[in-house]
Formats: structure tokens, sequence, C-alpha cells
């Protein structure tokens, strides 16, 4: 760790005396975890107590544990699952709506704690951490709710009638950068839809996933409804995407693992549902408010430290414009204070782990041998506590866009600039990336920044700032994946059709 840092030079030890040790003043029992959540009941892992540390991504130290699971303990939550699936699919859907709202005001009730908690292991700060890490989640919830309203769960066609039913059990395997978010897009989702569920979350940032388990309890789902199996992706993941009582695979993570999950799930011809990567473009028009789309957009690529799988990572702009874009890019990242995520001044927190730190650092370096460096870079300087995964925010321009960091998904703050000479080479340019997950396009004229928006290959697109809708389906094309989570579409994505003639 200390050798990470001194080798990156990206960083130089603070004090920390102002710090909250809020760690502290969190409960012991929210962080230290040594059981499953199997069947209605904590249990210890089958094949014996294994803990793995959370680390903290402000300064290293050791913020709780939780329990590594084994491939027994997946036997043992998929039977619990299938077990329930009967009665807990044929409840109206009015009543799993009930056990929801349930849900959700029993994450509320937690809500200091959990974003205390999220800030530290993802890195996020404390503020945004409360309002998007914690409040997205709990916003979605309710979403969820309405939506089952939404769902036609039966109609008539002809002689035929359509019935919307569960898919089955749902394992949902979640990764660790919006580890709340994340699981509820899948597990509300399901819920909802009348599936039961095998949770696992990613090893880093597991603790939420806890947080929610307790919710869940306390709102008193029927025992095995809802599992939750923590370990390692490789030995409990790959149990879970290949088991044949698993009916949908709901993944969120990179796509290298996606594809993996999506192999071994032909075995048993299961579903699979993926969000994967991204390299997003935003687009400025010839004709946009390059302040606020500027603005935007840098705020956009940097949020959570860049660890966002939607982030607009490339600014594709017109190339006589290039030069005032980079100052105006320059003065809003000069304004992301880098430091400690419970530190009130802090606008950009750390990275989420050691080896994400790493792999970023040496992306940075290895883009300085060929690229134009207009801001931060691996050598660049700011006041961050020791032992933390701090990379300071970098900005490359004239980026070719075949160049490795304007095709790679780095996962880290770093937004490269790229020029155009006409809109049909801006589309081109975003369309040109291996992902196809969000984007964004600003102009003047709407008419004419929506017509662009229409022809970007992504699953989201942001037209001049348009406000997130929580309702939306939100999920990739091409290796951003497949599947779309989240409102009355995220409700349907785990259900199948049936047609009764008579
Ligand atoms: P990851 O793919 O390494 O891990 C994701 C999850 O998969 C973790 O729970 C991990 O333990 C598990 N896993 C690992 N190996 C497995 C296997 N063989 N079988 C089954 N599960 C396995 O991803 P990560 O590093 O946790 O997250 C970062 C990646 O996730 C980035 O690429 C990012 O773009 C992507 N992401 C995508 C979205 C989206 O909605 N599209 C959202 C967030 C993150």
């Amino acid at each position: 760790m200390t050798s990470l840092l001194k080798e990156s030079s990206a960083v130089k030890p603070a004090k920390v005396s102002t710090i909250t040790k809020v760690i502290d003043m969190l409960d012991n029992r929210l962080t230290h975890r040594s059981s499953l959540y199997i069947n209605g009941r904590w249990c210890a892992p089958e094949n014996g107590l294994v803990l793995t540390d959370v680390i903290n991504a402000a300064d290293g130290s050791v913020l709780g544990h939780v329990p590594s699971g084994g491939v027994s303990d997946i036997e043992a939550a998929v039977q619990a699952a299938r077990a329930a699936f009967e009665s807990w699919s044929n409840l109206p859907p009015s009543v799993r709506a009930d056990y929801l709202m349930k849900i959700q005001d029993g994450v509320v009730g937690r809500a200091v704690a959990l974003a205390e908690i999220i800030a530290q292991e993802v890195g996020m700060p404390l503020k945004m951490a409360s309002a998007i890490q914690v409040g997205l989640p709990v916003t979605n919830l309710g979403g969820f709710v309405r939506a089952i309203d939404e769902v036609e769960w039966e109609y008539e066609l002809g002689n035929s009638s359509i019935c919307r039913e569960a898919a089955g059990v749902v394992a949902a395997i979640t990764p660790w950068n919006y580890p709340l978010h994340q699981l509820v897009g899948k597990v509300g989702g399901a819920l909802a839809a009348g599936c039961t569920v095998v949770a696992k979350p990613a090893d880093i940032a597991p603790l939420s996933a806890f947080i929610l388990a307790d919710a869940i309890e306390e709102a008193g789902l029927p025992a095995g409804v809802f599992n939750l199996v923590s370990g390692p992706g490789r030995v409990i993941g790959d149990a879970l995407s290949g088991h044949a009582d698993v009916d949908l695979i709901s993944f969120t993570g990179s796509t290298a693992v996606g594809s993996r999950i999506a192999k071994t799930a032909a075995n048993n011809i299961t579903r699979v549902a993926l969000e994967l990567g991204g390299k997003s473009a935003s687009i400025l028009l010839d004709d946009a408010d390059l302040e606020k789309a500027v603005k935007t957009s840098v705020n956009n690529c940097f949020l959570n430290s860049g660890q966002t799988c939607s982030a607009w990572t490339r600014l594709v702009v017109p190339r006589s414009r290039q030069e005032v874009v980079i100052e105006l890019a320059i003065t809003a990242a000069k304004k992301l204070t880098l430091g400690h995520p419970m530190d009130e001044g802090t606008r950009l927190g750390p990275l989420a782990c050691a080896s994400q730190m790493a792999s970023v650092l040496k992306m940075i370096k290895a883009a300085e041998g060929s690229e134009r460096l207009v801001y931060g870079g691996s050598a660049a300087v700011a006041e961050v506590p020791e032992g933390g995964f701090y990379v300071h925010p970098t900005i490359f321009a004239d980026v070719d866009n075949k160049s490795p960091i304007a095709q790679d998904e780095v996962f880290g703050p770093v937004l490269v600039i790229i020029p155009y000479d006409s809109v049909d080479e801006a589309v081109a340019i975003a369309n040109d990336s291996a992902y196809g997950l969000a984007g964004a396009v600003w102009g003047a004229d709407q008419e004419r920044a929506v017509a662009v928006a229409k022809r970007i290959r992504t699953g989201q697109v942001d037209v001049n700032g348009g406000r997130f809708n929580p309702a939306a389906p939100f999920g990739g094309y091409k290796k951003s994946g497949y599947g779309r989570e989240f409102g009355a579409l995220g409700i349907e994505e785990f259900t199948e059709l049936k047609a009764i003639q008579q």
C-alpha cells in the first residue's frame, strides 16, 4: 500500500487530525459481520468461518469484515429460494408492494449509517454518498412500488390470455461502485415481479448488502425469499451462474466477468441480464452553452472519482472551440478538492481499493507518453490522508479517439477531450466504442440536439443536462450488456410471458 503511494507520487500525506473518526461512532454490528442470511436466518458459512476484511478507501485501515461463503452456502441459498418461490410468486402484486414499502422504511431508518459506511467503503464524499448512494436506492424502491401497478400482469389477445409470471430464482451479482443502488435495482425488480433472490455482493464494499438484509428481515419477508451470500466471485459467483436451479442471473460488473457468466449460464440455458462497462461521450455541438455543458460534463465524468459505469469520460468538442473547452474543464476540475470522504470540504474522494488505484495510475502513465496532458497526471500532488487510494483528477486533450485512453474503460478520474470537424464526425466518434451505455448532447437548438442523441448507439442519452429519471430503463448496447433495470421495465425484466388459449 505505502509503496504504491510512494511510487505514484500523486499524493502527499496530510494531517488527519481534523477528520472525524466516524467509524468509532458506528455500530460495530453493522460493520463486523460473521453470518450469511439464508432461508430467513443468519447463519455461519457451512465450511467454517473465514472472514474477509473490508478496507476503508480513505486511509487503508480495516473498516470491518464479512464472512466468506462457499459453494455449499450457495447450494443452501438456492434451495431456500426455490422452496419459497411458489408462495411468493403467487402473492397478489399489491402484497409484494407492501413488503417493498417496509423494506424502503428499513433502509430509510438506516440511512445515516449506510451513508457513512458506503462513503468509507467506496470513497465517495459523505454528502454525495448520502444523496446518491443511499437517496437513490430509497427513491428506486419507491419507484418499484409505483411501477408494480404499471405492469400489465394479464391481458387478452384474441382467444389468448397473456399472463406475465415471475421468472423464478434470481441470482443478483453486484459490483462495488454503487453497492446499494446496484443491488436494489435487482432485488427491488425481482421481488416486485414475484421472484426469489440469492444476492452476492462484491468483496469490496459489501457492508450495505448486509444492512439491506437487516431491513428485509425486519420487513418480515417469508423465509427464503431473499438470501445473501458474500464470498469470492470466482468461487461462489461461478457456483451461482452454473447452478441449474437458478432461472435468471442479473449481473452488474465488468465486461470480462459478464462474458464469463454468460458462457457458464449457457450450459443450463439460464437467462442472463448484463449491465457492464462504459466509455460514454458527451458531445458539445457548435451552438452549445459551453460553460454549462463543460462544467456538467466534468462533474459527471469525475463523480465517484470516475468509478461510474455511465460516466461521460469522452468530451467530444468542435475543434475550433477546443482551447476554450480545455480552460473551462480545468476550471471545473480545480473545484474538485481531493480528500478524505468524511471531510466536509472534500469534493472528490479516493478510489475504492489499492488495485483500482494502481490500474488507473498505470493507464494515466501510459497515456502521458503519447497524449497532451492538460491537468493532473500521475505526478500531480494533493494533500490527502496517508494510506488511502487517491488519484488526482486528470484531463488529456487533443486525443485521438482510436487511442487506448479514449477506448479503454479507466474507471478512475480521467477525462479525455476529443476534437471533431463535423457533426457526422462527432456522432461517429461517440459510436466508435466497444461500449454503449450512456452519453450526452449539448446544443442551443433542442430539436437538433435530440436528433443527434437518436444517432448515438447507447441505452441512455441526456440532452442539455436532462434530469435523471429513476423510472426510465437503464442498460446498455454492445459490450455494455443487455437487459434493462428500474421502473416498470425493470420489473418485467424478471418475468416470463405465458399464453393461455381458450
Ligand atoms: P467485477 O466484474 O470484477 O465484479 C462484479 C461482481 O462479480 C462482484 O460481485 C464479483 O465478486 C463477481 N464475480 C467475479 N468473478 C465472478 C465469476 N467468475 N462469476 C460470477 N461472479 C463473479 O466488477 P467490479 O470491479 O466489481 O465493478 C467494476 C465494473 O463494473 C466496471 O467495469 C463497471 O463499468 C461495471 N459496472 C457497470 C454498471 C452498469 O450498470 N452497467 C454499474 C456499475 C459497474
